[in-house]
């Protein structure tokens, strides 16, 4: 069941402007080459009156066409390609290991290669992605305890001036400021919406957020600010567990999340976010109706801007959210996600009768 489907005209523009609101939303397929992408593909955009649409690559393959093999639409969008989950697992393993070209190439794997398939997914190169480990494992130890010299040597770094440069532009702080500090580990989750990030430490979600990868580093640097903590690439108990819990939300076999959500809002803020997470999925509510709910019918306001201000998409579920005339409103992560989401929910909770349908 979808309920919200832009003509031609919108999709194609949204296409154009490479819009990745729409990835995971909609597929464009080429008459003339046979051929389907997902937005933002990089090959040239095919001519108006050339192409047609579809909402599932399903859907484009029962029409005969075959998936483009340069934004491959049948995969996640951004899924890691197996030499990227061969060597974030060698990190893994050896966090603090120094890496050069020369161990790559004695693995067999061509460090072009790497450092493209690394910028691609995590907008920095093979070798930056491991030094980020290092510095973070260093972060670790002067946390626990550790002078600042034996925690450089044990990372590897030879020279304290390198390693207090690289510290402070990972962190924003020097080292011997890190243990005032909190450590996040930032982590991609892939959906059919497209990549999100997640930061967690080990206890909670502080951030699940769709992410840009065009503009990852910008997008990373304000997180910095608004949570006030350094973070560092990196899984966590909470962040394996939010990605089981992905995958059984966006397959329609579970809509509700265990994870907590990290307490970093007013009280206020915390008030409408909790109540957010309690609307059934498959429902949607009126910013009225839950100002009225939460005691302060004339703060239908600020209830909108706590729900802008949420930062754990899905998990805390401000898609649910609409204008007190049925209206989708505002979504952070575009208005095409935000009815898929809806969509998606009608159809597995069982509530499609209820589900929020837009008005036209
Ligand atoms: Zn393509």
């Amino acid at each position: 069941m979808h309920t919200f489907w832009p003509d031609d005209d919108v999709l194609y523009a949204a296409f154009c402007r490479k819009d990745m609101a729409f990835d995971g939303v909609a597929y464009i397929a080429v008459r003339t080459t046979g051929i389907f992408c997902r937005p933002g593909c990089p090959a040239r955009m095919p001519l108006r009156q050339h192409v047609v649409f579809f909402r599932t690559p399903h859907e484009a393959m029962a029409a005969g066409y075959r998936a483009c093999k340069r934004c491959r639409p049948i995969e996640p969008p951004q899924s890691a390609s197996a030499l990227i989950r061969r060597l974030v697992a060698e990190v893994d393993a050896a966090p603090t290991r120094r890496w050069t070209a020369a161990d790559l190439e004695a693995l067999g794997i061509d460090p072009v290669t790497a450092r493209r398939h690394f910028q691609r997914r995590f907008g920095m190169s093979f070798l930056a992605y491991s030094r980020a480990h290092r510095v973070a494992s260093a972060f670790t130890l002067i946390e626990r305890g550790a002078s600042t010299l034996s925690a450089q040597l044990d990372v590897g770094f030879e020279s304290s001036s390198a390693f207090r440069e690289a510290f402070s532009k990972r962190f924003g702080r020097p080292p011997m400021r890190a243990k005032s500090s909190v450590l996040l580990r930032s982590a991609w989750m892939d959906t059919p919406l497209g990549t999100m990030i997640a930061l967690t430490d080990s206890s909670c979600l502080h951030l699940l957020e769709f992410s840009n990868r065009a503009r990852i580093d910008l997008q990373l640097a304000r997180y910095r600010n608004r949570l006030n903590a350094a973070f560092a690439p990196g899984e966590t108990a909470v962040s394996r567990t939010l990605r089981h819990e992905l995958d059984l939300f966006f397959s329609g076999r579970r809509l509700t999340f265990s994870v907590e959500p990290a307490e970093t809002g007013t009280p206020f803020q915390e008030q409408v976010w909790a109540r957010l997470r309690r609307i059934p999925p498959g429902t949607t509510l009126s910013y009225a109706k839950l100002a009225e709910e939460i005691g302060s019918p004339s703060a239908v306001r600020a209830v909108a801007s706590a729900n802008a201000m949420n930062r754990c998409a899905i998990v805390t579920p401000c898609h649910r959210i609409v204008g007190t005339d049925g209206s989708l409103t505002g979504y952070a992560g575009g208005l095409p996600r935000k009815q898929w989401l809806i969509d998606h929910e009608a159809r597995h909770s069982g509530r499609a009768g209820l589900a929020h349908r837009r008005a036209s």
